[in-house]
């Protein structure tokens, strides 16, 4: 089985989500501020590149690779490079979008981008992306840059994939100090401590705090629940050992090529070394195999999403069990689903606060560089834990406030109310995003609009 056994089953365009999206949030903004939204649909830069590379066998093969900057309102873009086989403009694009109402919710002075390189990492020799990592980094030239866009990883790219845009703008730099130029490089090139954890550790911080305030029924803390994890990438494996530090069962795991169950709970450590060894998580001993799509229905109080966007559609939110998904991955929930779920009391920390850690991190690791300094891991992950919790305390109050007017609006609008309610919900992802855009939408008439 290949990456296929994750493909989404509703046929919904990922720009056709962030936009319903960013209207469900504007539906509760001013209206004064709503001539915003054309500008906040679409990205304000786009860059596609097509270039060759020569292959180990001595073939030459083109790659199409692309760079949105989604906004610049709040700073310089900033955002993650993925190498997929389903990378897409329209994908990039939006992923760009959810970076910026990401910053802007949590407060960073960075703008939204992405970056993408179609391509399948699986079959590629190391020689093979480094090629095409310096390739790709060479054709975006002066669109990139510390104070511009700085790129981070994503899907499929690592430590080592950004040392490789370092390197290469480095020399097309040489003289300055450019390691802020990217973020999630080695600790030893200007990385910095934590950012590896970072993604599942703000998961963790927001899942514990968000459930600590006792509106999820019968879960008011990590210890004791069970948890199925999609997806055992960087975001994923780390995230299955922190919640089971925190006292959680993880029942399940998956791969792209499927998942593993254990009722009891999965020994993490032999699914690490079975990783290695075999290349997937199948087959585990003690462990029953199940599809990534049975995976998400698993009876379990956490659900973490943490591989691929539109996996939670139409057609699977109604067989949901857990209590509580919490979007490590990003886009993993279709508009469609938001409602099922809504409708089923199936709360969802939104991809823009519950992933938000890692781009957090890089924030940290950018300030560093532009210091020449390092600082310690403890300080990394204390400052990082109080703004997950303090960004977590402003979408449940938002959130709150979203409630109070939507009930006025019922009460105003009486026995028609039924007809004119909106079909989407006002969830933690309508609140979250609301913030995000307020922010946007301060800081644009604030600075106006050139010339
Ligand atoms: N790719 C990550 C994200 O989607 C990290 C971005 C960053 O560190 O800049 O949030």
């Amino acid at each position: 089985m290949e990456d296929h056994e994750l493909a989404p089953k509703e046929v919904i365009g990922a720009c056709d989500i962030a936009n319903i999206n960013l209207q469900r949030a504007l539906a509760y903004i001013d209206s004064d501020q709503n001539g915003l939204a054309k500008v906040l649909q679409e990205p304000k830069r786009v860059i596609s590149v097509t270039f060759p590379i020569e292959m180990d066998d001595g073939s030459v093969d083109v790659f199409h690779g692309y760079r949105v900057v989604h906004s610049r309102t709040l700073g310089p873009g900033k955002g993650g490079i993925r190498f997929h086989p389903a990378v897409d403009l329209d994908e990039v694009s939006a992923l760009a979008s959810l970076m910026t109402w990401k910053c802007a919710l949590i407060g960073l002075p960075f703008g939204g981008a992405k970056g993408g390189v179609i391509c399948n990492p699986k079959v590629l020799s190391q020689g093979e992306l480094r090629r095409i990592t310096r390739r790709f980094i060479s054709e975006l030239g002066d669109n990139i840059g510390p104070y511009i866009d700085i790129p981070s990883p994503d899907l499929y790219t690592d430590e080592q994939t950004m040392s490789w845009v370092y390197d290469t703008y480095d020399v097309m730099h040489h003289g300055n100090n450019n390691r802020a130029v990217v973020t999630g490089k080695p600790v030893l090139l200007g990385g910095s401590e934590g950012r590896r954890e970072a993604t599942a550790r703000g998961c963790r911080d927001v899942t514990e705090h968000f459930i600590s305030k006792g509106l999820v029924p019968d879960l008011s803390e990590i210890k004791g629940a069970r948890v199925a994890i999609q997806g055992f990438g960087n975001v994923g494996a780390v995230a299955a050992k922190l919640f089971c530090e925190s006292g959680a069962t993880i029942i399940a795991l998956s791969d792209s090529q499927g998942g593993i169950v254990n009722e009891e709970g999965i020994d993490l450590a032999a699914a690490s070394d079975y990783k290695n060894i075999h290349g997937t998580l199948v087959g585990l001993p003690e462990t029953l195999s199940v599809t990534n799509d049975a995976l998400l229905e698993l009876d379990c109080e956490i659900l973490i999403p943490a591989a691929l966007s539109k996996q939670i559609c139409a057609h699977n939110a109604e067989n949901i069990k857990a209590r509580l998904i919490v979007e490590a991955a990003n886009g993993p929930i279709t508009p469609a689903a938001d409602r099922i779920l809504a409708e089923r009391n199936i709360w969802v920390l939104p991809d823009i606060l519950a992933n938000a850690g890692g781009v957090t991190v890089s924030y940290y690791e950018w300030l560093q560089n532009l210091d020449n300094n390092q600082w310690e891991l403890d300080d990394i992950n204390a400052r990082l834990h109080k703004l997950m919790r303090k960004s977590t305390d402003a979408v449940v109050d938002r959130w709150q406030s979203l409630q109070r007017l939507t009930e006025e609006r019922d009460t105003e609008l009486g026995d028609d109310g039924a007809d004119n309610a909106s079909p989407y919900p006002a969830d933690l992802r309508t609140a979250a995003l609301t913030i995000g855009v307020e922010r946007l939408a301060q800081v644009t008439a604030q600075r106006g609009i050139w010339p």
